[in-house]
């Protein structure tokens, strides 16, 4: 396994380990390696080299937005990346002069805002997260590597993953200190966390306050 090879992680003496190589599997290994001294991610599908469409993000076809929020905090972990996406292509739009918004009291007026992102497609901008990922040598991919389950210690705590290589018929085992779960929306965390004795945590659902009239 590549993982089992790199002398980054061999003199590691803390590991973080996150699952999924989604927006927030991406966002939050750029956090942890400046907490840990390596970080793995693991991702179920193979990742292309070019700005492609895979399997494990069905969502992708459809038009994303990034919002200018999200976009403040990817230029603050990655300086740069705004110019990067503009260099690219990338179309500027400022969301209150070029959009007509609509809304239950009436139409917004039409005003050049700060409220300005690139937009692009969202296989474009996690391609160009996992490159600048890419420069740092405490951080590795595993791909095509399914997670399975949680590894516990003598104190009962959890302790690593449990992991499905697809290319081989035997399952892993990766330590860690940390591990953090971006799966998304159809993870098998809670029952993971059953399997090896624990409650499953309480569901949170939080309330946008989206709706429409008819
Ligand atoms: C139709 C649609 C339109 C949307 N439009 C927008 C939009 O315009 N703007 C916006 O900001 N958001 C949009 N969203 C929401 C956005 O897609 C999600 O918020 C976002 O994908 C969540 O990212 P994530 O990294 O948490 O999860 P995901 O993107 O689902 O990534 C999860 C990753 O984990 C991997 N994985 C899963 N299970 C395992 C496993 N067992 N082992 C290893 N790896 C695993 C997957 O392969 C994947 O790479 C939209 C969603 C949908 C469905």
């Amino acid at each position: 396994m590549p993982y089992l090879k790199n002398e980054h992680k061999q003199n590691a003496s803390s590991h973080a380990v996150v699952i999924g190589s989604g927006i927030t599997g991406l966002l939050t290994a750029r956090v942890l390696v400046e907490h840990f001294d390596f970080v793995t991610i693991v991702e179920r599908d193979e990742l292309p080299e070019l700005p492609e469409y895979r399997q494990g993000v069905p969502q992708t076809h459809h038009v994303h937005i990034l919002l200018t929020q999200g976009q403040q905090i990817l230029e603050q972990l990655f300086p740069g990346i705004k110019a990067q996406l503009e260099k690219a292509g990338a179309p500027s739009i400022d969301w209150v002069s070029d959009f007509t918004t609509l809304n239950m009291w009436g139409w917004v007026s039409r005003t050049s805002s700060e409220l300005v992102t690139y937009t692009c497609s969202r296989v474009f901008l996690e391609w160009l997260i996992r490159q600048r990922l890419s420069n740092y040598q405490n951080l590795e991919f595993v791909t095509s590597t399914l997670f399975k389950g949680l590894l516990v210690n003598t104190e009962n705590q959890v302790s690593g993953v449990k992991l499905h290589c697809k290319n081989s018929t035997l399952d892993t085992e990766l330590t860690a200190d940390l591990v953090v779960d971006a799966s998304g929306r159809n993870s098998q965390l809670p029952k993971f966390l059953e399997d090896i004795g624990y409650q499953v945590p309480k569901t949170t659902i939080i309330n946008s306050f989206w709706f429409f009239r008819t």
